[in-house]
């Protein structure tokens, strides 16, 4: 995996590749599901302020954010659902098939804040509480990722994270890639490497962190009044 380092973000902001849109697979006006993991982690809230009220807030500016991100792609915006879901209780070690089986029990019992639950044009997003996260070792140190799965197909993405900075890199980072390479690697991506995968930078967008990404004629998308981090680009 190639990514950009500091100084040939600045001053080199065209990366080398053209994408491909592959199969041209894409969520197209997606409608977003957010998925809190473990209720009794949530209720009351892990932290006095951090709530899912807290990540809801910020969803709008990630949401406006993600949003011009896929205009370039000629991709319609996502809507957030009103209500959101959480799962059960969890114990133990959580693997991303559990994930994957989670959302499938939502879309086949979906319950009324959730119509129309099989809708393939649903993206479901899992919110960890601070410190939960898979523990598949091909996931050490990662943040966040995207793929589908289940039968009936869900798409779906998860985030965990540590500070509040790095659960809305994550979720921009993924948001946008879940958008365009539902599937992948089926959608757009630059020599394989996903449109955010490739920046590896976030920067700050009206308050809140998000993730830099590469546009269709391969520049980089730095965010607005970016305070450069690298940390935060560590997602799938
Ligand atoms: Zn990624």
């Amino acid at each position: 995996m190639q990514t950009l380092t500091d100084p040939e973000l600045i001053n080199h902001t065209t990366l080398a590749w053209k994408p491909l849109p592959n199969e041209g697979v894409v969520l197209n006006g997606a409608r977003l599901h957010l998925v809190f993991w473990d209720k009794k982690s949530w209720n009351p809230p892990v932290k006095p302020d951090i709530t899912p009220s807290t990540i809801k807030d910020a969803l709008g500016k990630i949401v406006e954010y993600v949003s011009d991100a896929l205009k370039e792609y000629n991709i319609n915006p996502i809507t957030p659902d009103e209500q959101e879901s959480y799962t059960g209780d969890w114990q133990g070690d959580l693997k991303i098939k559990d994930i994957v089986q989670a959302i499938e029990g939502l879309v086949k019992s979906p319950g009324p804040e959730l119509p129309n639950a099989t809708d393939g044009n649903r993206l479901y997003v899992v919110i960890m509480p601070p410190g939960i996260r898979p523990s598949d070792p091909k996931l050490a140190g990662v943040n966040g990722e995207h793929d589908s799965g289940g039968n009936p197909k869900v798409h779906y993405a998860w985030v965990t994270w540590s500070k509040f900075d790095d659960l809305t890199a994550s979720l921009s980072h993924e948001l946008i890639e879940a958008c365009t390479n539902p599937e992948p690697p089926h959608g757009w991506t630059f020599a394989k490497e996903e449109i955010c995968d490739v920046c590896h930078y976030a920067g700050q967008y009206k308050g809140i962190q998000v993730a830099a990404y590469a546009k269709p004629d391969g520049s980089v998308h730095v965010p607005p009044r970016a305070k450069l981090s690298a940390a935060a680009g560590d997602c799938a």
